[in-house]
């Protein structure tokens, strides 16, 4: 069964009416068979004409033509009590013939015994206008925090998709035709660089590249100041924008809008709409909101430049130094040859019988030789460890054996006066490559005997447990203890490069990396004016082969003699 309403029925009659009116302050009419029997004032004023000039009106002439099917049917329903009352959404034309929204209310009576209804509307047209002026700004702020994350998301390839895509996002909602972004460049030229039309809208892109920026003098120094240039319609132009109009023009654009891409106050684009097919006006809040995003399309577009760019000098600053590496390395490689003949044949001489002078001549040179072979092997090893490209072979390395040739090839390798080195025993076995401990132990003793005070001794102390800790020191020169933290450094010679103290700062650097690369690790202590002590720590291996021998502090000859105490003098 269908649900009816029965009709209201009041009888009512003119005087009656009336008396309703007044009652009311909306504007409200009787309609009986489809005409105006009765208006009130407000009424009248609401369709801008008397209340004289509407009795008799028929009801459809007060509405928009697209509305009158709709409004004669409902009436029809009303009449026949098919419709509850109620307020509805309409539009009202006016006498000038402008339109208004209502919401109106028709209500079934009898006015002088005829069926007729009494019908109240109210003008909501501001309120409509309000309405749907918070709605496009809800809208265009959706889209604008949508399209701002997904530029901050953007990874560096995809920007030119996401830009471009982002384009069309914000011109269909600002009801453009065309977006386009144009970068200046340093030279005064701008490029249009993306660019999104909407269908059947002509692409301009290829149009304009390398364009001059100073034939938009209009409009450019604007944007150049970081101002937007807003031109709702584009015949409005001053004829100082000449250039802008006449390309405008050419493309039937009629509504203009433009905003810089600013980077730290420096414009490097911008971005603009085109209206083709309408005119269009940008609120001031949303071209607020456009300068936004024209910042977070200018970061993106910056923040990707410093990362190509930043990522070009790091390739130059790898390749130059993988340059110097392969100079430093194949430059040590050709020394060294020539030096290893220099050595060997200084070595076959002085095997046989020569005048004492001479012999002392030769051995100058092989000492000179040995420095020499020593510093371009260290040369050579740091280039190589800054490559990764040295390896150690591990073995178990009886340290005494170690010390000793070390302690050996330092005293000879030493000029002037026959240092003095204490060298304590204790047949530990470390985990060590024969070879780089050799050089580890040669590298602390030179630097013992190098910047040790004249004729204090060196001492070589070996302490062994689950490490074996050999210490190397000496009662010199010392180092402060703000400059320690450098002396590992590479070519740091915390300033001794002024004094006679020959050096170039890379022997404890190798070092380290050697000792490190065995497993161990290396500490400094020292007291500036008193002395230092390297100390070295590596893997203990438990020797099975010999019978253990605990740490004894005896000292063993080398080459030369024993003094009393049992310590060594050693000679060359
Ligand atoms: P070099 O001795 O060629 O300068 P190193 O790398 O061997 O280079 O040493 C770096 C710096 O550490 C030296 O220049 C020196 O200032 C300091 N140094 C090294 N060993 C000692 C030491 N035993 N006593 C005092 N200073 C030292």
């Amino acid at each position: 069964m269908r649900e009816t309403t029965t009709p209201v029925s009041a009888g009512l009659d003119a005087r009656a009416v009336e008396l309703l009116f007044a009652t009311t302050s909306d504007a409200a009419f009787v309609d009986c068979g489809g005409v105006i029997v009765a208006v009130n004032r407000a009424g009248a004023d609401l369709y801008g004409t008397t209340v004289e000039a509407l009795i008799g009106v028929d009801t459809a002439l007060l509405v928009p033509e697209d509305y009158r099917p709709r409004i004669v049917e409902r009436v029809e329903r009303l009449r026949q009590g098919l419709e509850r009352d109620r307020w509805a959404e309409e539009e009202i034309l006016r006498a000038d013939g402008s339109r208004r929204d209502v919401v109106v209310r028709s209500n079934p009576i009898t006015f002088d015994g005829e069926p007729a209804a009494l019908v109240l509307i109210r003008d909501v047209s501001e309120h409509r206008h309000v309405e749907k002026q918070l709605a496009r700004r809800n809208e265009i702020q959706r889209v604008f925090s949508e399209v701002a994350f997904a530029l901050a998301m953007a990874d560096e390839d995809e920007l030119d998709d996401v830009i471009t895509a982002n384009l069309g996002v914000i011109g269909r909602a600002g009801g453009v035709d065309r977006t386009s972004v144009t970068l200046y460049h340093d030279n005064g030229r701008i490029s249009c660089a993306y660019e999104w039309v909407a269908d059947g809208i002509e692409r301009q892109i290829d149009d304009l590249q390398d364009m001059a920026m100073a034939g938009f003098e209009w409009s450019g120094s604007r944007l150049l100041r970081g101002e937007p240039v807003h031109v709702p319609d584009l015949d409005l132009l001053p004829p100082e924008a000449a250039n802008e109009y006449e390309s405008f023009a050419r493309w039937d654009v009629r509504s203009w809008l433009v905003v810089p891409l600013m980077v730290g106050g420096r414009a490097i684009g911008d971005v603009g709409f085109n209206a083709v097919r309408r005119h269009v006006t940008w609120t001031e809040h949303e071209i607020d909101l456009l300068l936004n995003v024209a910042g977070m399309i200018a970061m993106s577009l910056t923040r990707r430049s410093a990362a190509r760019e930043s990522r070009a000098a790091r390739d130059a600053a790898v390749e130059a130094n993988a340059a110097k590496d392969l100079f430093l390395s194949r430059m040590s490689h050709e020394l060294r040859t020539p030096l290893n003949a220099v050595l060997g044949f200084t070595e076959l001489l002085l095997r046989q019988p020569r005048p004492p002078a001479d012999a002392m001549m030769l051995e100058q040179v092989q000492s000179g030789g040995r420095h020499l072979l020593r510093l371009v092997e260290d040369v050579l090893d740091i280039s190589r460890i800054a490559a990764g490209r040295v390896s150690v072979m591990m073995a178990a390395v009886p340290i005494d054996e170690a010390v000793a040739a070390a302690v050996d090839m330092a005293v000879r390798a030493h000029d002037g006066a026959a240092p003095r080195i204490d060298v304590a025993t204790s047949g530990a076995m470390v985990m060590a490559d024969p070879a780089r401990l050799r050089q580890v132990l040669l590298n602390l003793l030179s630097n013992a005997i190098k910047y040790n005070r004249d004729g204090a001794p060196v001492e070589v102390r070996i302490e062994a447990g689950e490490q074996v800790r050999i210490s190397v020191v000496d009662h010199g020169i010392g180092i402060a203890a703000d400059l320690i933290p450098r002396v590992f450094e590479p070519f740091d010679r915390l300033g001794r490069e002024t004094t006679s103290i020959e050096g170039i700062g890379i022997g404890l650097a190798v070092t380290r990396s050697l000792v490190e690369l065995m497993g161990g690790t290396i500490e400094v202590e020292s007291v500036e004016g008193e002395g230092s002590t390297f100390r070295v720590a590596l893997h203990a291996i438990a020797d099975t082969a010999r019978p253990s021998a605990p740490a004894r502090p005896s000292s063993q000859p080398l080459r030369s003699t024993s003094t009393d105490e049992g310590d060594v003098v050693a000679a060359r």
